[in-house]
């Protein structure tokens, strides 16, 4: 759907009365070949992919609120492929090139800004395991580079070089094609583009329990009803464990809140990502001016969407050790969101032990990055009932055999898996 520059106009002086809304406001039907339980970016992206790569129209969605309502409009939109281990290196590249053409690809602008990303080194041990893994991503054909501290400095000489400073910044891992995309546009282009190829997208639908044939998942309970499906796909980010235990399946998932916050606007100050390499924070500069940032996970588990004040004070802390100067700046808002956390720190794509039943999870802190490839990778699983070869390695069953991918555990700085 366009508009033209007199819509516009007309549409300012009718108080904005006559949009179209860009998606359609369906009831549910009695039955879908597929149903995906999250109309978060994965759920949606992995209808769109469904539709398009696979011509499987005959989709769901269902989201118990609003879409853009759970992480994909919570994050702080960081996008980055900066993985070690075989498994993840792969599937975070093949993200990043749909990232690029993402905007094209949905006909919707995701505002997709490869402005770069730094993370910061503070000891000689980091600065040695910074450049291993740099080798290593370079080896895979990703941009990284490895900066010296004066290289840093004259890139960002806003953080504290100061001879009193906490934790002399002595280089850094350099990103070049890491950034930023609009969190709720992603979900909002998504949305509309699996709707124009048919998916219905149902709001207000809330998945209470399932509905099985024998051993078979051939169906949902809704709030809006029973709901048949030749397949169930799972993409509720911080309530899979929830749900696969509805579904009689116990995951390796704990719930954890993850908080961010955005500071009152100021001049152009932070022009890419900066992440601490010795501390949980990390910061980027959005195009209203706010410095949005955030840090590390709330230690208790939980599925309220709310933090607590002592991470609040956590991430300050750091923040004003990386950066004094911001100290003075007023925090606007401080939300939370709900992380599906795993041992190892990677995520699950595959069918389950359930016939009928696909799991989509376990992102942690880091699958607003991944909603591309994550999407065209559970709608080949769904379609194919196998595993995406990118994806192969995110069984369930690697907690079994202890084949994992612990990310997680490669080093100084695993807090930015
Ligand atoms: P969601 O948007 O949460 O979608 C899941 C949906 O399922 C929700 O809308 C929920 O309402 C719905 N749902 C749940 N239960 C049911 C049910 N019973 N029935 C129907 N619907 C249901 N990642 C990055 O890559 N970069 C970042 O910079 C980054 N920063 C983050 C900062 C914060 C503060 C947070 C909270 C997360 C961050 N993440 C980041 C992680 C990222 O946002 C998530 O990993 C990702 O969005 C999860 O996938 P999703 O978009 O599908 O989830």
């Amino acid at each position: 759907m366009r508009y033209s520059g007199f819509t516009l106009i007309s549409q300012a002086l009718k108080g904005h009365t006559g949009w179209r809304p860009v998606w359609r406001d369906v009831s549910p039907k009695s039955a879908y070949d597929v149903v995906i339980i999250g109309g978060g970016g994965h759920g949606l992206a992995t209808a769109f992919y469904l539709a398009e790569n696979h011509g499987i129209r005959n989709v769901a969605v269902l989201e118990k609120g609003y879409v853009g309502g759970g992480n994909v409009g919570r994050n702080t939109t960081i996008i980055r492929s900066n993985y070690l281990l075989d498994g993840n290196t792969q599937f975070y590249k093949f993200s990043m090139k749909l990232w690029e053409g993402l905007s094209q690809a949905l006909n919707f602008n995701v505002m997709f800004s490869q402005r770069g990303m730094l993370i910061t080194a503070h000891s000689a041990d980091q600065f040695d395991a910074f450049s291993q893994r740099t080798n290593i991503m370079r080896l895979n054909g990703i941009d990284a580079q490895v900066l010296d501290g004066d290289e840093v400095r004259r890139l960002v000489p806003y953080l504290d070089f100061s001879e009193t400073a906490r934790f002399p910044v002595c280089g850094a891992i350099s990103l070049g094609q890491a950034g930023t995309a609009r969190h709720d546009a992603v979900a909002w282009g998504y949305a509309r583009a699996a709707d124009a190829h048919g998916v219905d997208i149902i709001q207000g639908c809330e998945v209470t329990g399932f509905v099985r044939d024998g051993e078979r998942i051939v169906g949902v309970e809704t709030t809006r009803g029973r709901i048949g499906a030749g397949k169930v796909g799972l993409a509720v980010a911080g309530h899979t464990s929830m749900l696969g235990r509805k579904a009689g399946l116990e995951l390796p998932i704990e719930s954890h809140i993850l908080q961010a916050f955005v500071t009152e606007p100021i001049k152009p100050l932070v022009h890419q990502v900066v992440a601490y390499g010795r501390d949980h924070f990390y910061v980027s500069q959005s195009d209203k001016g706010g410095l949005v940032f955030g840090g590390g996970l709330d230690g208790y588990n939980s599925y309220a969407q709310r933090g607590n004040l002592g991470t609040v004070r956590e991430v300050a802390e750091a923040a004003i050790a990386l950066m004094p100067c911001i100290s003075r700046l007023r925090i606007l808002r401080h939300w939370g969101g709900v992380m599906d956390m795993t041992p190892d720190a990677s995520p699950i794509i595959c069918p389950t032990p359930i016939d009928g039943l696909y799991i989509n999870g376990g992102w942690c802190y880091g699958g607003f990055k991944a909603t591309p490839a994550s999407g065209w990778c559970f709608a080949h699983t769904l379609a194919t009932g196998a595993p995406h070869p990118l994806t192969a390695a995110y069984s369930l069953d690697r907690f079994r055999t202890g084949r994992t991918i612990d990310e997680a555990g490669t080093g100084p700085f695993a807090w930015l898996q």
